[in-house]
């Protein structure tokens, strides 16, 4: 039967580096796993209702709308994993001017009903640096007290969607020098 497996953490953690590394061990062992990027889908309808092609700017868009596009995508994505299992690349909680949102509110968890809840975490000031050296995207400052409050309220919401849900949670550390441990781990959790 398919599954989903949620992956997330605070912008620039690395989620997207470890998922990549693990779906390439998978495909080397014959294990079949689709990648569906949250963010690919909130800015393809973004592009089209909202006019907005930054994905790193659609976070500013009003909670209203904003809202409304989270739901849309859930929705394709659940009709995604209907088919085949799906790892999910996304964030537990989204900084936006109003405050922190849900990556994964009530109806949105309805709709994925995911196996587990993935936390890919590192050290505050490595998140920081990774922030400041990848110049293809613009995730913010990352000033040391907002990742360290950030990565803190994920794990209350990661373990809220799970009390919800019935999922798993499990905490991935990808340190510097410790990429492949973490690809390791996330291979592990999806066998
Ligand atoms: P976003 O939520 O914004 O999409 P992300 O969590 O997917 O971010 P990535 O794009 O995977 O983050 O990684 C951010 C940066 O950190 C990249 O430049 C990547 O090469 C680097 N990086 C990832 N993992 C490590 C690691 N273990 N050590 C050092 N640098 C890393
Ligand atoms: P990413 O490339 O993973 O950083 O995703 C880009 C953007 O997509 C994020 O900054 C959010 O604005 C949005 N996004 C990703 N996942 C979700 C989600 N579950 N709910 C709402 N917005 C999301
Ligand atoms: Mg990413």
């Amino acid at each position: 039967m398919s599954k989903v497996v949620v992956v997330t953490g605070v912008p620039g953690v690395g989620k997207s580096t470890v998922i990549k590394g693990a779906l390439k061990q998978l495909e080397a062992r014959g294990i079949e796993c689709d990648l569906i990027n949250y963010g690919d889908i909130m800015l393809e309808l973004m592009r089209e209702r909202e006019g907005v092609t930054d994905r790193d700017k659609m976070r500013k868009v009003l909670i209203t709308p904003y809202r409304e596009i989270q739901r849309e995508a859930a929705k394709r994505i659940a009709r995604a994993a209907k088919q085949r299992s799906v790892l999910v690349d996304t964030h537990c909680l989204v900084k936006k001017p109003e405050g922190y949102y849900p990556g994964l509110p009530k109806r949105v968890l309805e709709e994925l009903d995911p196996e587990s809840i993935i936390l890919i975490e590192a050290a505050p000031k490595e998140v920081a640096a990774r922030r400041t050296k990848d110049a293809t995207r613009c995730r913010g400052k990352g000033v040391l007290n907002e990742v360290v409050e950030h990565q803190l309220l994920n794990r209350a919401a990661a373990a809220a969607y799970a009390a919800l849900t019935g999922a798993t949670v499990r905490i991935i550390n990808n340190r510097d020098g410790g990429l492949s441990k973490a690809v390791k781990e996330l291979v592990e959790a999806l066998r």
